[in-house]
């Protein structure tokens, strides 16, 4: 992606000029290409939303692979490629470079939905020109495309099991986790497609960890979320909204459990993370002697301690 600029791209740009082009000759996904159709399960999966910068994507599922609560370091570190060198191999010495995380930008096959059209005639926030459109002859499938099963849901459909996706998931390994990359601008929390998300990983018990860019994004934001409605809620495509709606007979009672799994003062996902980042902050030493630990041990370690803030 010639264009790429880290500070400007989100993950539906990379999505539209980088991933659809790489896999067009596949017509499968990018996880299926890069590890040549061998399956690999994951042990966490990252709920964000496409509108996310694209770095920050990454940053949230680095810094979680740091064990770090907030990504804003990780940032700038991928902003160059000095600073992705080191932590590729600070990775390597926190032992956690072959974990897998399941993210769909990567794991779902965009030319068997998306990739034929762009509807909302989205273009590219650097070059101002409209996102290609693939023309791979791939079949489509689409949430209500035949053969359906008995509840009118597309069999074949890879954008319409997010559920059955994260419960075989969850089945299958007791500490199957989630990982929330939540946006600078905390949009995360008004996509439809995130809290239906966040909510079914609560529900089956999972652990969900919050990554955040640093605490004051957080803190000065937290009134908005306090109004949080599923109705308000929006994804691009408004027959995922439709859908996920239908699944919720009772709105206030949902809306009132979201905000609740998000807010409440005891148990909500804030909560934990801002005890889980004070902790971090009391154990300030521990922490800058975690990251002197890190970078020390790798080549242009310094880099970190140049972007430290
Ligand atoms: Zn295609």
């Amino acid at each position: 992606m010639l264009s790429y600029r880290p500070n400007a791209h989100t993950t539906n740009d990379v999505v539209r000029q980088a991933i659809i082009p790489m896999t067009a000759a596949n017509g499968s996904s990018y996880a299926q290409l890069v590890n040549r159709g061998e399956p690999k399960m994951p042990q966490k999966m990252v709920t964000h939303n496409w509108s996310n910068l694209f770095r920050d994507l990454l940053a949230s599922v680095i810094a979680d692979a740091l064990e770090e609560h907030t990504f804003e370091l990780v940032s700038a570190l991928l902003s160059d490629e000095v600073g992705i060198n080191a932590l590729e191999q600070m990775i390597q010495v926190q032992g956690n470079l072959e974990d897998v995380y399941w993210i769909c930008a990567f794991a779902v096959n965009q030319h068997s939905g998306i990739c034929g059209a762009n509807p909302r005639a989205d273009v590219d926030p650097v070059t101002m020109l409209p996102h290609p459109v693939c023309s791979c002859g791939t079949p489509k499938f689409f949430n209500s495309t035949p053969p359906l099963n008995q509840h009118g849901e597309s069999i074949h459909c890879e954008m319409n099991k997010f559920d059955d996706m994260m419960s075989f998931l969850a089945c299958r390994d007791v500490s199957f986790a989630e990982v929330v990359a939540v946006d600078a601008s905390l949009e995360l929390f008004s996509r439809a497609w995130c809290m239906a998300e966040l909510f079914e990983a609560h529900r089956m018990g999972m652990t969900q960890i919050l990554l955040v860019r640093n605490k004051d994004t957080l803190l000065r934001r937290q009134h908005m979320l306090e109004g949080l409605r599923v109705q308000d809620m929006k994804a691009s495509r408004q027959q995922d909204v439709d859908v996920i709606l239908a699944k919720i007979p009772n709105k206030d009672a949902f809306n009132q459990r979201l905000r609740s799994l998000i807010l409440d003062r005891n148990v909500g996902l804030l909560t934990a993370w801002k005890q889980a980042d004070s902790l971090q902050q009391i154990e300030q030493l521990s922490h800058v002697l975690k990251w002197a630990r890190l970078s020390t041990s790798v080549e242009d370690g310094l880099q970190v301690w140049q972007n430290w803030v």
